[in-house]
């Protein structure tokens, strides 16, 4: 889905007040009475509301909407990037909008500017993009409210996300920096590096392939397992090493340079999309540990025709080697930063329920969970590298 940012600077703070209140009405109402909007935005009716109401409404931001007994307006995916985008810039983590870089099946990545200028990525959650039509409609926390569960999701997501990456790095373990989470979007640090994914040839792929294995140990350790360790959420950043370091010593695609296998560049993995991680001590633990490790095996033999002398490693022996190493257990203090068991519970009956009906109607990745394109273009995107274009979000 496009982020199309024209309106943010031509909202005044009327559109902003009557927004919010539709967004806090939607928590106890599919369609929010337009009184409620007047009365949560406390604006009197008949004077500014009515034409806010109008202008959020032709900015696509809110939707009309008839139920069985009453007109009223929901708040569209737009209207929830919005609100999100106006905390960020209020809260001077962003300062403007640049080129999308990733489109997942429930996500959308763009690149971002801070107020100093440095290039971050905001990350936007889009659960319920694929369809609640496949999901049982008997949860009590849905309430058979689509748009609400949508929203709670996509918040969930962007919490879960956020909370983990935040305690994996503190860690060690080399994920982007987060920076902030504001409902359904996170703003984290822009890893200058190609996905695995794209990465042709590389001079040493038993050295890699160690770390990518180390760092799934290391995830267990902590009492976690990433859930979609794969070839699109591993991205291979070039470190120089030695002073005499030039050429490039793993080729992508997209490279024409010829290839330099002197090592004078180290290849450093990072990983990312945490939305599925789980614990050690999930019932399905196992089942998910072993995959994230075959995933990164059969990419190994296909794309380098590498295959380790060592089997595994198994769900067994990483236990065994996190009760020697004694390591903290991420997975329990997430819980205290604000992301609670309820909520894990939430979520992950969503992904299940929703990962297996995207799996039978797309299936295009190894587990389901990814997709990388091109950047789409379009008129309301914004070439991030033309000043002229930026559209400042005041
Ligand atoms: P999804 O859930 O849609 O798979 P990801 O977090 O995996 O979302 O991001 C999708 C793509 O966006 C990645 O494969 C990567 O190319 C790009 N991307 C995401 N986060 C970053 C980042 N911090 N730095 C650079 N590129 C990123
Ligand atoms: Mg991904």
């Amino acid at each position: 889905m496009k982020l199309d940012t024209k309106h943010l600077r031509y909202l005044t703070a009327e559109d902003w007040r009557v927004l919010t209140a539709v967004e806090v009405g939607s928590k106890n109402h599919e369609v929010v009475p337009t009184p409620l909007i007047l009365q949560l935005s406390s604006l009197r009716s008949g004077s500014g509301s009515h034409k806010s109401i109008s202008t959020l409404a032709k900015a696509n931001l809110i939707a009309r909407t008839k139920n069985a007994k009453y007109d009223g307006y929901r708040l569209t995916y737009g209207g929830l990037d919005y609100l999100s985008l106006h905390t960020h810039l209020k809260q001077k983590v962003v300062y403007s909008v640049g080129n999308q870089i990733g489109t997942g099946k429930e996500s959308d990545i763009f690149v971002v500017a801070s107020p100093s200028g440095k290039q971050q990525v905001l990350k936007i959650h889009r659960l319920g993009r694929i369809s609640f039509r496949t999901v049982k409609a008997n949860r009590d926390y849905l309430r058979h409210r689509q748009s609400a569960s949508w929203m709670y999701m996509s918040r969930l997501a962007a919490l879960k996300e956020y909370t983990f990456m935040r305690v994996l790095r503190d860690s060690g373990i080399r994920v982007p920096e987060p920076f902030a989470c504001n409902r359904h979007t996170i703003v984290m640090e822009l890893i200058e590096a190609f996905p695995l994914r794209q990465i042709k040839e590389v001079p040493d792929p038993s050295n890699l392939y160690a770390e990518l294995i180390e760092m799934i140990l290391k995830l267990a350790d902590f009492g976690l397992i990433h859930g979609d360790f794969n070839e699109f959420n591993i991205l291979i950043k070039e470190e120089e090493t030695a002073s005499d370091g030039h050429g490039k010593s793993a080729s992508s695609g997209a490279s024409q340079e010829p290839k330099d296998v002197s090592g004078a560049l180290k290849l450093i993995p990072y990983l990312i999309d945490f939305p599925q991680m789980v614990s050690v001590d999930h019932a399905n633990a196992q089942m998910y540990f072993d995959r994230d490790v075959e995933c990164i095996k059969t990419f190994f033999q296909r794309r380098f025709h590498f295959t380790s002398d060592e089997p595994g490693p198994s769900f067994t022996q990483a236990r065994k080697r996190a009760e020697l190493n004694c390591a903290r257990r991420l997975d329990v203090e997430a819980e205290p930063s604000g992301y609670s068991k309820k909520m894990a519970k939430e979520l992950e009956k969503y992904m299940a329920e929703i990962g297996n009906a995207a799996d039978d109607d797309q299936g295009h990745s190894s587990t389901g969970h990814d997709n990388i394109s091109a950047p789409e273009s379009s008129d309301t995107e914004v070439d991030y590298d033309s000043p002229g274009a930026l559209l400042p979000m005041t």
